[in-house]
This record gives C-alpha cells, structure tokens and sequence, in this order.
C-alpha cells in the first residue's frame, strides 16, 4: 500500500522523525487557508501525487504570500503529472535547506537482510545516482535480528560523507527511520531529499512509504486504505475479497494457490498468449468465490477467453465442480471457458463437469493443453 507524501510525513510523525508542519486540502480556497492558518510565510505548495519528479513537472512552488497561495494551488489541484491527476495539495511550512541528502530502507530479498541507502547526493532520483556515481551511495545491509545500532548508524554516516555538522541529527533520523520502517511494517521508507538546514538540524522535506498490506491487522491503516489509487477492476477484486492484479493481456485467469496463479500465467506466456490478470482464488473454490471471480473477470473488456486452472487440495475435485457449475447458473460469462482441473478427487470433478461441456465450456487434461487451448480460443 503505497501512501502520499502527507501520509508518508504522518507516518514518519508518529516516529517522532521531525517532518514540515502542514495541512492537506483539496480546493483553493482552502489551501489559502491552511497557508493563513500555518501564519508563516513562504510555504511550500506541494502535488500529492504517488509518482516522483513533482519538482520538475512544476508540482512544488514556494508561495511568499497568499495570493501566490491562490496562484499556485489554482496551477496544481487537476494537473497532470505523468498521467496522475493532483486531487490534493500539501501546504507546509518552507524550509530553508543547506544540503540535500537521501535515505531509504527496503527488504533486500536476495540477502534476507534489511537495505539501508544514504547518500550526500539527495534532491535527485537515487536511480540516476547509482547509475552516474555509484560510490556516491553508502549501503548497509542489516540483520533483522541484530537490528540497527547507534554506532553502526554512525559509521554509516560516516562513509556516505555528509557534512559533519549532518552526524548527530541524520543518526538520529536513520534510527527512528529504521524503527518506523520494522515497527511500522513497512516495505519502503525514502526520504528525499533528507535536508541539513543552515541552523545544522536535519530534516525529512519528502516522505515515501510502501506499507506492508499484510500486516494492516495490526495498525489502524483505515485512513491509508481510503485513498488507495486502484484500477477499476482491482477495486472490484477487492470489494470481493480476492487477491488481483490487473495485466495487460486477453487470457482471463483464476487459479487456486499464488504458485499456481503465477505458474499459470507463465504457462500461457509460454504458449504465445497473455494474461489479462493474476487472480488467486485461495484455498476454497465454492460457487460464492467462483461466481465473484468469473464476474470480476468479465467485466473486463479486453478478456477474450477464461482460463480456470484448480489443483485440488483440502479443497476437493468435486467441490470446486459444483462450485463452477453453481457460478455459471448465476452469471452469464461472455467467453469461452477452458477448464483443467486435478488434484484431490480431480476424476469425481470431472465427471460432475461432463455434462455442462460445450464450445463455450470446456476441459482439458493438462495445465499445457489447458493454456494452448485459451490461448487459440483468446485469438
Ligand atoms: P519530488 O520532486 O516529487 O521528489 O518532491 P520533493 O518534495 O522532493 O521536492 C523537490 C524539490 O523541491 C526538493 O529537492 C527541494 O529542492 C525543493 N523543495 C521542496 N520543499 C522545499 C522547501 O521547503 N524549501 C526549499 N527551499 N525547497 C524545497
Ligand atoms: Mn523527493
């Protein structure tokens, strides 16, 4: 779950990670309000959009006074950054900035360790410094279980080269970052730039956060959750419980199982055609789960044939085939359907599907048979 810069800095609050006090609003009117009610200028009018590069693509203005408030909010609430249009802005406070730095932890999964970045090159796209000045980035690798340890934050510093009047106020940043980062379960924390102002305190001025969906159980992410950006059909997905991702192809696809969801799609790419989904069905493929997944997918209009592939576990052959059968009295499915069904009781499954068969429904005995029949059904 990825959240706006404002969350991001609500997020990183509640870590006590000094951030800009601000306000988001969604009309103009107001943003010359919050800018009032903040009592200081300039402030910082800054796009809420989940995309980097707002700076470049003019979605950052500081505002000397509150007609420039009106002026530059007026410019951003409906612009379009690279196909993301601005429904909110955030007013804060400007700050003045000495040197602009970069910081970020993410899950290095090939290491099984934490990845920490710093650089003395902030305020830039980090990708454009490793690929310009790779030295330029200090990496630290860290066991979940030892943690981050003030001495090592420090050496870490150290080695990225930060102005030394930096030390102090980035080691404590990179603390409390790494512990909103594991305490607060998230996937991603990034700040950039990571200020040192001329005063010689250190500062969060951007926040980027991806939170752990999985662990939303344990936190209030409600207000998070609200504003998720999703296409139409992962929204529907949702609603219904299921896990989607929506992908570009023509080959609707309902598996039980993320491996066999995946393998699935491989297999179709395999054979020359391509998915228009990734749906994981989970373990029970009843009519209920059946009848929200086939619905899902045909209300997608680029799906051109559907292919259901359930290997049969806990979950039963016959089972899912009545499960299937029940979905089909129930929603009217515009195309042709390929089905391989195996597993646990696969034959009792099959028998029950027998009679349902047509050119609009039909079996085949492998996964491989399953994705060349879709694939030429799909065009
Ligand atoms: P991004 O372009 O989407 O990454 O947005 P950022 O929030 O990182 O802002 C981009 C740039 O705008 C920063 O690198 C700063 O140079 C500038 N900027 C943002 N906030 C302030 C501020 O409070 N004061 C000053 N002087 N510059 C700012
Ligand atoms: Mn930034």
């Amino acid at each position: 779950m990825d959240l706006f810069e404002y969350q991001g800095k609500q997020f990183f609050g509640s870590f006590d990670i000094p951030v800009s006090r601000g306000r988001a609003v969604t009309t103009v009117d107001d943003a010359v309000a919050a800018a009032e009610e903040i009592g200081q200028y300039p402030v910082v009018v800054k796009a809420q959009v989940q995309v980097g590069g707002r700076g470049k693509a003019g979605g950052i203005k500081l505002a000397d006074n509150a007609d420039e408030v009106r002026t530059y909010a007026s410019d951003i609430i409906g612009m379009d950054i690279k196909g993301h249009t601005v429904h909110v802005v955030w007013i804060e406070v400007a700050s003045d900035i000495a040197e602009e730095y970069y910081a970020s932890f993410t899950l290095d999964r090939s290491a099984k360790k934490h990845l920490g970045m710093l650089s003395a090159q902030g305020g830039v796209e980090i990708e454009t410094v490793a690929e310009t000045d790779p030295d330029a980035i200090a990496k630290i690798w860290i066991d979940p279980v030892d943690g981050l340890s003030e001495s090592v934050a420090r050496e870490w510093v150290e080695a990225a080269k930060l102005n030394p009047d930096a030390t102090d106020g980035a080691v404590d940043i990179l603390l409390k970052l790494y512990r909103a980062y594991t305490e607060g379960d998230a996937d991603l924390v990034e700040i950039n730039p990571l200020i040192l102002k001329p005063t010689g305190e250190v500062h969060a001025l951007d926040a980027k956060v991806t939170l752990d969906g999985n662990a939303a159980f344990r936190h209030d992410w409600a207000d998070y959750e609200a504003t998720q950006e999703r296409d139409v059909r992962e929204q529907a997905a949702h609603e219904k419980g299921l896990q989607y991702v929506g992908l570009e192809g023509s080959v609707g696809i309902i598996a039980n199982g993320a491996g066999l969801a995946m393998s699935t799609l491989d297999v179709v790419n395999q054979v020359g055609g391509s998915a228009s989904n990734f749906l994981d069905i989970g373990g029970g493929a009843d009519a209920e789960v059946m009848t929200g997944a086939l619905e899902v997918i045909n209300n997608d209009p680029s799906v051109k044939a559907i292919f259901i592939n359930i290997f049969g576990g806990i979950t039963r052959g016959e089972e899912v085939a009545n499960g299937i059968v029940e979905a089909l009295n129930r929603v009217t499915i515009d195309s042709p359907i390929v089905i391989r069904l195996d597993g646990t009781n696969a034959d009792e499954g099959r028998s029950i599907l027998e009679p349902h068969l047509s050119d609009s429904l039909q079996m085949q005995p492998t996964m491989l048979d399953a994705a060349r029949k879709v694939v030429e059904l799909a065009g």
